[in-house]
């Protein structure tokens, strides 16, 4: 039966089942609740789409007081609300780019109780007088997602996350909940640190994901490469890249090959994007070619192959983004490519990230000029920052600037914000009877009608709207709607909060001049060094085939394997080279080697015909004839190009 109400004294597993309608938590979700409810400071290592949300929201609904969520995510944020208000959870969110209004309205919504979770990006901190406000509320539980931000030694270091302390510093009775999908074991140790927790329960599920096989193959021609694979391997498919032109070429390539794709990074329009994503997520488009702006918060279960076209920056995010790969627990393919000026690519890396000192001294004295902030002005300043015109202006290539700025970020000189998108917004200011009496130009009247059609809280709340499906709609421009949303937000009819999409640059200290600029060991050669090391954990990665590829990762994660997965290149390869050996003084009799294909075909992931003809040294013709005998005896069952065996008895 379900409850009809949760009080304080339901389980998590009622609250579960009451608001999500799930019958059981998965692994590790308990003991984290567990431990928050006991009051325990606790970190939680989940995957990817291991259920980390669940792990504070049911406490959430248990707890007295306001749960508050640091989240980076912040384009995420109003889709998460969303998602909770539709089971029935009233929560509500901030961020910097949220107007006055936004704020105190969701500010207004817990101090008035009618929120049990309060969603805040990092840089909210920062202000002394949203401290202030927070101070003045009730906190039962602090939760920090996605907490490897918070390490200087992590891959993801976001020196506005260093903030967060002043949260413990300001409640420091309250538990504090760290969750991650990846860290190595120097990072947890500073994620602790950091958050100032005391002695932490620590849950993390192992890294190890057995249906994945890890693939590393050195190619000259990698875009044949991929048709190849995407030829060979069916279902779905992501294709990661590092640069937007190339997911474009990459897309139109597959395309012309009959494979169907799309392009995707976070310089496409929201509207693009949503479409997009949406059509790969019900099949219509196979395969997405997107840079690493693409996976954040998609949860699609039965991905079968990521390829990798780029070396990735680091093994974390090499394997959250192959980790997108056979959520469903189904045999999946993790493909990455490289080829000879690969190595050197990445050294290039190393270098580029890090642009000597006075370079950035140089680059802070021109973005400055640029800005138009004289030496002792711009404290607490935002300024938009217009990267290309920068760039044009002072011949300098983004590759440098960008890393420039990020250095003077984490030397406190500047906070730089690259991609920023937030999606425009209304909300209606008048009652609807007061729209009656209103005199409007034709379009503005049309606009006005067609966010009353398709926004139906616009009443209560600002509702995201699309200016370009608007102006599909009425059949304009959208410079028109974008007008005619001004002309009514001016009006006072509607409060009209347009989309932006631009790097910001924030000044939390007055404009310094360029030679005082101080870069200490800690931002600069310290991270260097850290740097360094995960590029040549990378490298040995996609380089080295002396190991099992699972086995060299979970080390870095700070696991060791039970044994050699089986699956991947390396493990394979061995396989093929103990048949050869074996077949030397014996031919094999085709009873023999058909033992041997199912035997094969049993790992999990199973084998193509390929990798089959190779492992037993015979031709693929052999090995395709073994095999149809195989399969209509129901011994093994092929799927496109994969064999694997089938789950009964094999008959001998
Ligand atoms: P993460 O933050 O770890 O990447 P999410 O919290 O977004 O993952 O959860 C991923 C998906 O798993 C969501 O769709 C969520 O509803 C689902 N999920 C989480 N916990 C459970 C559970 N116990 N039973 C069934 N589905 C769950
Ligand atoms: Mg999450």
């Amino acid at each position: 039966m379900r409850k009809l109400s949760i009080s304080p004294q339901s389980s998590p597993e009622e609250v579960l089942r009451h608001f999500w309608g799930y019958d059981s938590f998965r692994p590790l979700q308990r003991d984290i609740i567990g431990a928050i409810l006991d009051g325990r400071d606790t970190i939680g290592l989940l995957p990817t789409g291991g259920g980390k949300s669940i792990t504070f929201q049911v406490p959430a609904m248990l707890l007295p007081g306001l749960t508050v969520v640091v989240t980076p995510l912040i384009s995420l944020m109003k889709d998460q609300v969303d998602n909770l208000y539709a089971i029935g959870i009233r929560a509500a969110y901030l961020h910097s780019g949220l107007s006055l209004r936004e704020t105190n309205l969701a500010l207004d919504r817990c101090r008035l109780g009618k929120a049990r979770m309060l969603y805040i990006s990092p840089e909210k901190l920062q202000s002394p007088s949203f401290a202030d406000t927070l101070r003045l509320f009730n906190i039962s539980l602090i939760v920090v997602d996605e907490a490897h931000c918070i390490s200087q030694w992590g891959y993801d270091f976001r020196p506005s996350y260093l903030r967060i302390a002043s949260l413990r510093t300001m409640f420091p009775d309250v538990p504090v909940l760290a969750l991650t999908a990846s860290a190595t074991p120097e990072v947890i140790d500073d994620i602790a640190d950091r958050l100032l927790m005391k002695s932490p329960a620590i849950f993390r599920r192992s890294f190890s994901r057995d249906n994945i096989s890890y693939i590393v193959r050195n190619v000259d021609f990698k875009e044949g490469k991929i048709v190849d694979i995407l030829s060979k391997v069916p279902g779905t498919a992501i294709v990661y890249v590092r640069s937007r032109r190339r997911t474009r070429e990459i897309a139109d390539m597959l395309r012309a090959n009959g494979i169907s794709a799309a392009a995707y990074h976070a310089g496409l329009q929201p509207e693009e994007k949503q479409e997009r994503q949406n059509d790969w997520k019900s099949g219509s488009i196979r395969v997405i070619v997107a840079t690493n702006a693409f996976g954040m918060g998609i949860d699609k279960p039965d991905v079968r192959i990521v390829i990798h076209y780029d070396l990735p920056p680091s093994l974390e995010e090499y394997y959250q983004e192959a980790g997108r790969a056979g959520r469903d627990g189904l045999p999946a393919f993790a493909v990455l490519l490289v080829c000879k000026s690969d190595k050197a690519i990445l050294s290039r890396r190393l270098s580029e990230a890090f642009p000597d000192k006075d370079t950035i001294r140089r680059i802070y004295e021109l973005a400055c000029n640029f800005l138009d902030i004289a030496v002792g002005e711009g404290y607490n300043n935002v300024y938009e920052f217009n990267m290309p015109l920068f760039c044009e202006r002072f011949h300098f290539h983004p590759r440098v600037v960008d890393p420039a700025l990020r250095i003077l970020s984490q030397a406190g000189y500047i906070d730089y914000a690259d991609e920023v998108t937030t999606r425009s917004r209304v909300m209606m200011l008048m009652q609807r009877h007061e729209l009656y009496d209103l005199d409007l130009p034709t379009t503005a009247d049309a606009v006005l009608q067609a966010l009353l059609r398709t926004s139906t809280g616009i009443f209560a709340d600002y509702e995201i709207i699309s200016e370009p499906l608007i102006a599909r709609r009425l059949a304009v421009t959208e410079q028109s709607v974008y007008e005619n949303l001004l002309l009514l937000s001016r009006m006072h009819v509607i409060h009209y909060v347009p989309r932006q999409t631009a790097p910001y640059i924030f000044f939390p200290t007055s404009r310094e001049l360029a030679q005082h600029l101080l870069f200490p060991r800690a931002v600069y050669e310290d991270r260097k060094q850290r740097m360094a090391r995960r590029i040549d954990a990378v490298r040995r990665f996609a380089f080295s085939n002396d190991e099992c590829r699972v086995a060299t990762m979970l080390r870095y994660f700070g696991e060791t394997a039970a044994k050699p997965c089986g699956k991947c290149d390396v493990c394979r390869a061995d396989i093929a080279a103990s048949r050869q050996h074996n077949t030397a003084d014996s031919v094999d009799s085709d009873a023999n080697i058909a033992l041997r294909i199912v035997h094969l075909a049993s790992h999990p992931g199973g084998i193509t015909i390929d990798d089959l003809a190779r492992a037993l040294t015979i031709n693929p013709d052999r090995a395709i004839s073994l095999c149809r005998a195989l399969i209509d005896n129901g011994d093994i069952a092929i799927n496109g190009n994969i064999i694997s065996a089938t789950p009964r008895p094999i008959s001998r």
